[in-house]
C-alpha cells in the first residue's frame, strides 16, 4: 500500500478523492493537509509543509486546492522525494507545468497530471470506435449551472482559475484523448461579467489535423437540465458521448460500459504510473484554453452575484 497524502479538503477532496481512497487496494491515506478541515480519524495537519516534516513515510501527495496555489505546492511535495497527483488543470500556466514536469524527473518521482473526464466509463470505447474512421464534424456542449456546481468558490472567478473553462476543460481533456493528432483553434469568444476576472461563457471553433470542424460552447448561467455531451459525425456513423462521457451512443443507440467509476480508475493509474516508474503529464487541454485566452475576442456581460 502507498501511503498518501491528500492536501486541500474541499468540494473534490471530499465528493471524490478520499472515497476513491478508501476503497483503493495500492493507497492508504496517511494525513491531510487543510487550513480549514479534517477527515475523521486521520492525521491532519494545517498545510502541506507541516505535514511533510510530520509525516516522513508519506510516499505520494493528491493536490486538491485551486489552480494558482498548485505549482507552490507540487514543487515543495517534488523537492521532498514525493510522488504528486495534481487535479485537474494541472497548473495555472503551461510554463509552472513544465516547471514541475522537469522538477519530478531530476528528482525521480511520479507527477500525475490527473484528467478525471478521461477516465469517464465511455472515453476509452468511443476512442476505439472513432479509430480508423473519417471525422465530418465535431460538436461539444459544456453548459451547467455555476451557482449548483461551485457553490460560494470565490476563486473560480479570479485569474489563474479558467472561470468557465473549469469544466470546459474537461470537454477538452476528451477531445483531445478521443483524438490522435492535435487539435488547433481557429476563433474563441469569450464573455466576462461585468464584475469578475474570468469568463462566464465562452465559444471555441477548433479544427482536427486532417481539417474537420469542432465546435466548443461553454455556458455557467444553464438551469434545469445541465448539458456535458460530445457529438462526432463520421462516415461511418453518428457518436454521442453524453453525461460528461459516461453515456455513449452510436446511431442513436446506447452502448454498454465497464462500470469503473472515474477517481477510482484515476487511483488505480496514479499507482501503476509508480510503479512503473512513470509520469503522465498531458497539457493538451490546458494549451488549448491558453490559445483561447490569448487570441479569444473578449465581451462584456451582466454582473454574476453568488
Ligand atoms: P473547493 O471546494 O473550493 O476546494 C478547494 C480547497 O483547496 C479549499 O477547500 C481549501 O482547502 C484549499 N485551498 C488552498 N488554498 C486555497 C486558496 N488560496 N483558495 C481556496 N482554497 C484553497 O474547490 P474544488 O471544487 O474542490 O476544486 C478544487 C480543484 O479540483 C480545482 O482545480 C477544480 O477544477 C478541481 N475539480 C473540481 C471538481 C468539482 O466538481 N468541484 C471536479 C473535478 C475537479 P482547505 O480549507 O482544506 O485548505
Amino acid at each position: 500500500m502507498i501511503r498518501i497524502g491528500l492536501v486541500g479538503l474541499g468540494k473534490i477532496a471530499r465528493d471524490q478523492h478520499l472515497p476513491a481512497i478508501a476503497q483503493s487496494p495500492d493507497f492508504t491515506l496517511a494525513a491531510t493537509a487543510s487550513r480549514n478541515a479534517q477527515a475523521p480519524g486521520i492525521a491532519a495537519y494545517p498545510d502541506l509543509a507541516t505535514m511533510l516534516v510530520e509525516e516522513p513515510g508519506i510516499e505520494a501527495v493528491a493536490l486538491c486546492q485551486p489552480p494558482q496555489v498548485r505549482h507552490a505546492a507540487a514543487r515543495a511535495a517534488i523537492a521532498a522525494g514525493k510522488h504528486v497527483f495534481l487535479e485537474k488543470p494541472p497548473g495555472a500556466t503551461l510554463s509552472e507545468v513544465e516547471d514541475l514536469a522537469q522538477a519530478s524527473e531530476q528528482v525521480g518521482v511520479t507527477l500525475f497530471a490527473s484528467w478525471h473526464s478521461r477516465f469517464a466509463a465511455g472515453v476509452e470505447p468511443a476512442r476505439a470506435w472513432l479509430a480508423g474512421k473519417a471525422i465530418a464534424d465535431i460538436a461539444i456542449e459544456w453548459k451547467e449551472d455555476v451557482r449548483q456546481w461551485h457553490p460560494g468558490q470565490e476563486w473560480i472567478w479570479t485569474p489563474g482559475s479558467l472561470g468557465v473553462f473549469d469544466p470546459g476543460i474537461n470537454a477538452l481533456s476528451i477531445l483531445t484523448r478521443l483524438l490522435d493528432a492535435p487539435v488547433r483553434l481557429d476563433d474563441a469568444q469569450l464573455e466576462f461579467p461585468v464584475n469578475r476576472e474570468a469568463p462566464i461563457a465562452a465559444t471555441l471553433a477548433m479544427r482536427t489535423a486532417d481539417g474537420a470542424p469542432v465546435s466548443a460552447v461553454f455556458d455557467w448561467r444553464q438551469t434545469g437540465r445541465q448539458s456535458w455531451n460530445i457529438e462526432v459525425k463520421t462516415d461511418a456513423g453518428v457518436l454521442l458521448l453524453a453525461e460528461g462521457g459516461n453515456s455513449l451512443f452510436i446511431d442513436g443507440v446506447l452502448q454498454p460500459l465497464p462500470d469503473e467509476a472515474e477517481y477510482p480508475a484515476l487511483y488505480t493509474r496514479f499507482a501503476a504510473l509508480i510503479r512503473e516508474r512513470r509520469s503522465d503529464v498531458d497539457i493538451s487541454p490546458l494549451r488549448l484554453v491558453a490559445d483561447a485566452f490569448l487570441t479569444g475576442h473578449r465581451s462584456s456581460t451582466a454582473a454574476f452575484c453568488d
